[in-house]
């Protein structure tokens, strides 16, 4: 028995399921999750001494790799200073100031503890400005797990075929209104049938808990006009694709600018930190300046400020960092393909800079459907002939691939060759 299936045993009598956030269980995968117990770069060690190259990257926040000095030091030399004060301090506007430099969109920002808190925040607010009730939300985003938005929620909800909670409320879910991803004429028309109700659209501007799902052309775009003839708040939901597509994230890369963006992962170089913020006149509408209310006891806590500062100020001061993530992305989705060609399969391959995923048995996928006519089957049998060859992908199929700049060409190459290996394995059955 290795010592994860021990740990895992342990685990499921104290944890349910064993584990603190279910894609975590591989149960959409099969086998028992890997335990782990440290890292360097983008090789991450298990509780049996064994390596995997990583690309999970924490779900986004060791874009630089595990363990990046600067990061480590700055943590170090915060946690003499006490681990909360639970008042204000210089850094928390340090970390404001520059968000708003990076980000286009952002002007005034708000630091909470997580995705999902910035996510809900950013809702509540748009209800508050608008003084309207409902939302869209498109099928196959993930925007953390409050109850509104546990609809059609891609990922962890999709891979367990139950995109809708048990124990969220009819009365909250007749308020999140639903259409497909890249489809502005879905969204149109839900605007039109409820006029005037429409307080927010929230969407990932590029989706990555369905995969990798790029926006088609025009679609931000013309969300943006609807927003503004509707006077609905556009809300992106950089999370995930935030510092990682570009350092200004999707505003940067597509040029469209949202009302107010979500962030996490990444912000937090993986402490507990999320944030949301936009224009100055929405942003006022916040608790103490305004009627809506939000709050949190460790938001802005020092450490995770001096991490995410830490992580932020490197990824702003060089440019050179996204310009090298695109080409090793470029790098591996040109090996995957060839491999994926030789071995004559059917697939599609999205990928924008270093966020990249792969569907089988299918030729495009642009949204929360073709995800899910996707063989998922398939993608578990590769899951597991790479992980025995010491790669770590998501355990699911409706998850993306991070590469960091810590992956060296030789890593990636090792990438291809065990999705090579394992593909030849399964033609020899
Ligand atoms: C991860 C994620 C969230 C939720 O963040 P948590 O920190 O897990 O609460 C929200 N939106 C997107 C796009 C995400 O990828």
């Amino acid at each position: 028995m290795s010592r994860s299936e021990d740990l895992f045993e342990r685990a499921q009598l104290f944890i349910p399921g064993g584990v603190n956030s279910p894609v975590r269980a591989f149960k959409s995968v099969g086998g028992t999750p890997v335990f782990f117990q440290s890292a360097k770069g983008s090789i991450m060690t298990d509780v049996d001494g064994i390596d995997y190259i990583d690309y999970i990257g924490s779900w986004g926040p060791m874009i630089l790799g595990h363990c990046h000095p600067p990061v480590v030091n700055a943590l170090k030399k915060s946690i003499n200073n006490t681990t909360s004060f639970g008042a204000p301090t210089e850094i928390e506007t340090d970390v404001a100031q520059l968000i708003c430099e990076m980000v286009p969109a952002v002007e005034k920002v708000r630091m909470v503890n997580s995705g999902t808190e910035a996510c809900m925040s950013a809702i509540r607010l748009a209800r508050g400005y608008t003084d309207r009730e409902k939302f869209i939300k498109l099928e196959g985003c993930y925007h953390g797990h409050a109850d509104q938005f546990l609809i059609k929620a891609g990922s962890g909800a999709a891979t367990f075929g139950e995109p809708d909670s048990s124990g969220v409320t009819r009365g909250t879910a007749k308020d999140t209104l639903i259409a497909p991803y890249n489809d502005l004429l879905a969204v149109k028309q839900l605007i039109e049938a409820n006029p005037n109700e429409i307080a927010a659209i929230i969407l990932e501007p590029v989706a990555g808990n369905m995969g990798c799902i790029p926006p088609v052309k025009g679609f931000l775009e013309g969300l943006r006009v609807l927003c503004d003839t509707h006077r609905i708040v556009l809300i992106f939901d950089e999370v995930m694709c935030g510092f990682r597509i570009a350092k200004g994230g999707a505003t940067e890369l597509y040029g469209v600018m949202p009302d107010l963006v979500a962030m996490g992962k990444i912000i937090g170089g993986g402490m507990p930190v999320g944030a949301f913020g936009g224009k100055r006149e929405i942003m006022a509408m916040l608790a103490p300046e305004g009627p809506v209310y939000q709050a949190g006891t460790l938001s802005g806590n020092p450490i995770a400020m001096n991490c995410g500062l830490t992580l932020l100020k490197e990824l702003n001061a060089t440019p050179n960092i996204y310009i090298e993530l695109e080409k090793k992305g470029a790098y591996l989705e040109k090996g995957i393909r060839e491999v994926f060609d030789n071995h004559e399969l059917t697939y599609a391959l999205n990928r924008v800079g270093s966020m990249l995923s792969f569907h089988m048995g299918v030729t495009q996928v642009t949204n929360f459907n073709d995800a899910c006519s996707a063989d998922s089957e398939f993608f578990k049998k590769i899951f597991h002939g790479v992980l025995k060859r010491g790669i770590y992908f998501a355990p699911s199929a409706f998850e993306t691939l991070f590469v960091s700049i810590t992956h060296s060409y030789s890593l990636l190459d090792r990438t291809i060759h065990a999705i090579d290996e394992s593909l030849k394995e399964l033609r020899v059955f």
